[in-house]
């Protein structure tokens, strides 16, 4: 089928919930993607953070079919091998203790959310229930996830939300300071704000903010669901600044392409939660968890995390290049691979026009243009994604 007969045949049968480009992807090599018409693409979005990999990565292929053949599902009622040592995997490259497998990043927060409010309930009792995220963070769809979202926009017309979350500008700690009170039982941080623009805190910040949770204990929860595994550089983006999180939430990338997501928590915080408390049919599925083996082997190979950091630099110094020539950016903000480009207007147009020229690139909070190559991008593919970039600017 070609795009347009695929495009016909979704806007029928799928809701009206994506503000999709006019393509339909049926193929994907490497860091390319190929639509339903044959055209090439170089792909400077990645499935949004999960392809960190790029598309169809031998490592992940074989473990995919592998697991396949011996075991696609089996339930949370007995153990389940590759579940075991995806967790081990992530204990022994993290501060983290123990780890809860679900499907995705909403379910991974509301995890979350739901082992900080028993820790502090069997500790404080349950009046200490509240958790403070930042304003323009992004946490998911679900109700609770929607509602640690501190963006307005995404709370209208699904009220009544679930009680209990407060927001304050990210990067003020004295406001933070003031709406941290004897019911705060966490403070839910990501690291650095995806969808809200790539907003990048200072280090000092983060550092107070972790200071701050320690000395009343409240739990610090940060969402890595798309800035971990790698794409900072680091395995974890907390390592970048210095800082430990209580709970750490990650989803996109831990299973190279395929759907998971996790929270991982200190010892002292595992022990909240007994048999009963939390669970989920398909999560930490043997299909899943051998897929997130061999992607997160794939990241911890030796010099792959250097080559993040060093390929980011480069992708920082050409971004930096096209912000002196256009006076029209404001601002380029990010870390390892990923970037952010806040224009003073809207950048859907660059972004159709950059497709246009076989670049994929994303646009969030309307001007914020937005690259999450997969952290296998050559220094040559950067070049050639800047000077698609570079005539599409030209051009608005
Ligand atoms: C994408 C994202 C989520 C939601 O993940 P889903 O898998 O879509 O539920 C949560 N937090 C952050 C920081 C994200 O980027």
């Amino acid at each position: 089928m070609s795009n347009q007969e695929l495009i016909e045949l979704g806007q029928k049968y799928l809701l009206n919930t994506y503000g999709r480009l006019p393509v339909a992807m049926v193929k994907g090599q490497g860091t390319h993607l190929y639509d339903a018409d044959g055209n090439d693409y170089l792909d400077f979005v990645g499935g949004l953070a999960v392809n960190s990999l790029g598309h169809c990565h031998p490592d992940i292929v074989k473990a995919i079919e592998e697991q396949a053949n011996r075991l696609l599902h089996c339930s949370n009622l007995y153990w389940i091998e590759p579940q075991i040592k995806l967790a081990k995997l992530l204990v022994d490259n993290s501060c983290l203790a123990q780890v809860f497998f679900g499907n995705s990043g909403s379910e991974a927060n509301e995890g979350a959310i739901k082992l900080a409010r028993k820790y502090a309930s069997l500790k404080y009792g349950q009046e200490r229930h509240e958790i403070i995220t930042m304003k323009q963070s992004f946490h998911g769809r679900t109700l609770a996830a929607l509602a640690a979202t501190g963006q307005e926009k995404f709370h209208q017309d699904f009220q009544p939300l679930p009680q209990g979350f407060t927001y304050v500008p990210f990067g003020n700690l004295e406001a933070l300071k003031e709406a941290l009170g004897p019911k705060t039982c966490a403070v839910m941080v990501e690291p650095i704000q995806g969808e809200g623009g790539v907003n990048v805190p200072t280090m000092d910040f983060m550092q107070e903010v972790w200071k701050l949770c320690q000395e009343k204990d409240v739990l610090l929860i940060l969402d890595e669901v798309q800035v971990g595994m790698g794409r900072t550089g680091t395995l974890f983006a907390y390592e970048q600044f210095g800082v430990e999180p209580d709970i750490l939430t990650l989803a996109k990338a831990l299973g190279g392409g395929v759907a998971i997501g996790a929270f991982l928590a200190k010892e002292q915080v595992t022990a909240a939660f007994k048999p009963g408390d939390h669970g989920s049919t398909f999560g930490g599925n043997p299909l899943a968890t051998a897929a997130g083996l061999a992607a997160v082997n794939a990241i911890l190979q030796d010099g792959f995390l250097e080559q993040v950091k060093e390929k980011g630099l480069y992708l920082q110094n050409q971004l930096e290049k096209l912000q002196t020539k256009y006076s029209f950016i404001k601002e380029v903000r990010g870390l390892g691979l990923i970037w952010g480009m806040e224009l003073d207007r809207p950048g859907a147009d660059v972004v159709s026009k950059c497709m246009e020229d076989g670049l994929l690139i994303n646009c969030t909070n309307s001007t914020v243009l937005r690259l999450l190559p997969p952290l296998i991008v050559t220094k040559e593919e950067i070049d050639v994604a800047v000077a698609i970039m570079d005539k599409a600017l030209s051009s608005v």
